[in-house]
This record gives structure tokens, C-alpha cells and sequence, in this order.
């Protein structure tokens, strides 16, 4: 199995959405009287070429992006800004290493925000999964007012909805085995948005976190801190010490999708040290 970080250009958002301040509505409205902005950060596809066929997660940023700034929408308009071009479109960067869009068996994506979805138009042929909730809660018109753009989704756009109904995935209370051998599964990540999922790569001993927007990097991870957009201080907060005790109980190699240092830790299978990571004496070890 071999696993490739593909950058689809950047993004940067204001600073309190990566690490929220206060709980509740205060932290999520705390966007939006921010006026500082991050550094450029990635948008990261993941590519897992397995045995029993190509799994694209997330299909990172799309040139339509460079649109956002004439939104209607006071998010999409003000609180992000985007860099792509054509070439840097995940259809292409696959194109660049021998895969065709035809290559490629399933794309999982993450969540439905416009990072990771903007290049589902290379993929009319695949079979596409996404959380059945996550789905609902993009589509329409409630899905514009949410922030997300169902109507820059290709015309054919009509993914499987991804139900994770094997029950218990370590740490994690539902999961779903995305290869019959059982090292790809998606797991439920709840925080970010309500059905956000994120996907396990067990290669060689090794447990690779394809965490989508979980947390921004992995610091924030370590330090249970939540974002800004999260709808539940609660839950995110339980999924980041979910993901705190997967990499304890095993080596884990964490990749947010917007984490800068995400590409190299792949590079180097470099693990979460678990001297970092706090100890869960409460949580059982299945
Ligand atoms: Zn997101």
C-alpha cells in the first residue's frame, strides 16, 4: 500500500477558526470580529493506492474557489481566501503520478466544505461516499446558508451515503471497513460538523489518521483544543481525545488536511509521540 499527500493550493481563515475561544456561540462567532488571518495553509487530498483498487479521500480545492471573494455568503465572502490553479486540481496531480480518473475506485470524502469537495468534477465516474448526515445537512438552500456551495457540485453529483454501522472502531463509536481486508475504515469524527468522518490506513504496524478538519494540526489535537466552527464544545472535544487515545494505545501518524507539516510527517511515517499525547486511565483498552 502506498499513501500520497496531494496539496490542491492553499487557504487562509482567520485565526479563531482554528483554535476557538470561549465555548458555544461566543467561540463560533468570534470568526467573524477576528481580523487576523493565518499564514497560507494546505488543502490535502489523500491518495491510498491499495491492492484492491484506489481510495481518493477528499478531493481538496477547486479553481471555482477563486470566486469566493464576490459571495453572497458573509463567510465564504470575508472569513476565507483561497490560491489554485488549474494544475494543482487534484485530476491533474493524479494524472501527474499514472493515475486516470477511471483508476480510481471510491472517493471518501471528510465533510462537504468547499476545501474538500472542489474537485469532485474529476470523479464522474467513481463511486463517491459521503456521511448521510453530513449530505442532508449540506444540500439545499439551508446547506448555502450553512456555508457550503451544493450549487458548485457537478450535475451528476449523487454520492452513496456513507453509514457507519459496524459499530465501534477502537476509540471511536461508529466505523465502517472500506477495503475487504479490513486496514481501510471510516470512522465517525464528530465535531467540525456534525457527521464529519475520518479515515484509518493500517500499513506495516503503522496507523495513518487521514483526520480531515478534526482538528487544523496536531497540536491543537494534543491540546483538546476545538475550533471555531464546531457546532459542540462537547463533542468535538470527546473526538480530540478520541484521536489522544488511538495514538496512545498504537504508533498513529496524524494528517489534518490543513496541517502545514502534514506532507512530511507522511514522508516520514513520523508518529504522535506518545510522551505528549496525555494518558486516559479511564479509557479500556478493547
Ligand atoms: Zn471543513
Amino acid at each position: 500500500m502506498r499513501l500520497h499527500a496531494i496539496q490542491t493550493g492553499s487557504v487562509r481563515i482567520k485565526t479563531a477558526q482554528v483554535e476557538g475561544h470561549g465555548r458555544g456561540l461566543r467561540r463560533r462567532l468570534g470568526i467573524f470580529t477576528d481580523r487576523n488571518w493565518t499564514p497560507w495553509l494546505p488543502s490535502y487530498a489523500w491518495v491510498i493506492e491499495h491492492s484492491e483498487g484506489v481510495i481518493v479521500v477528499d478531493t481538496g480545492q477547486g479553481t471555482h474557489l477563486l470566486e469566493s471573494a464576490t459571495s453572497m455568503h458573509p463567510y465564504v465572502r470575508w472569513e476565507v481566501a483561497f490560491r489554485i490553479e488549474r494544475e494543482q486540481e487534484i485530476g491533474p496531480q493524479l494524472r501527474a503520478r499514472g493515475i486516470g480518473p477511471r483508476d480510481v475506485r471510491r472517493v471518501v470524502l471528510t465533510h462537504l466544505h468547499c476545501d474538500h469537495d472542489g474537485g469532485l468534477a474529476h470523479f464522474p465516474e467513481t463511486e463517491i461516499l459521503v456521511s448521510r448526515g453530513e449530505l442532508q445537512a449540506a444540500r439545499g438552500w439551508m446547506g448555502r446558508v450553512r456555508g457550503y456551495l451544493p450549487h458548485r457540485w457537478p450535475s451528476w453529483f449523487d454520492p452513496v451515503p456513507l453509514d457507519l454501522t459496524a459499530g465501534p472502531y477502537g476509540p471511536f463509536a461508529a466505523s465502517r471497513r472500506l477495503t475487504t481486508a479490513g486496514d481501510v475504515v471510516a470512522v465517525a469524527t464528530p465535531g467540525h460538523t456534525r457527521d464529519h468522518v475520518s479515515v484509518v490506513v493500517e500499513d506495516q504496524g503503522t496507523t495513518f489518521f487521514l483526520a480531515g478538519d478534526t482538528s487544523y494540526d496536531e497540536r491543537l489535537m494534543l491540546a483538546g483544543r476545538v475550533d471555531g466552527v464546531s457546532a459542540d464544545d462537547d463533542v468535538a472535544g470527546a473526538t480530540l481525545r478520541a484521536i489522544q487515545h488511538l495514538a496512545n494505545e498504537r504508533p498513529t501518524v496524524y494528517l489534518p488536511t490543513h496541517d502545514p507539516e502534514s506532507a512530511a510527517r507522511l514522508e516520514r511515517r513520523s508518529v504522535v509521540a506518545p510522551e505528549v499525547s496525555p494518558m486516559c486511565p479511564e479509557w479500556t483498552r478493547r
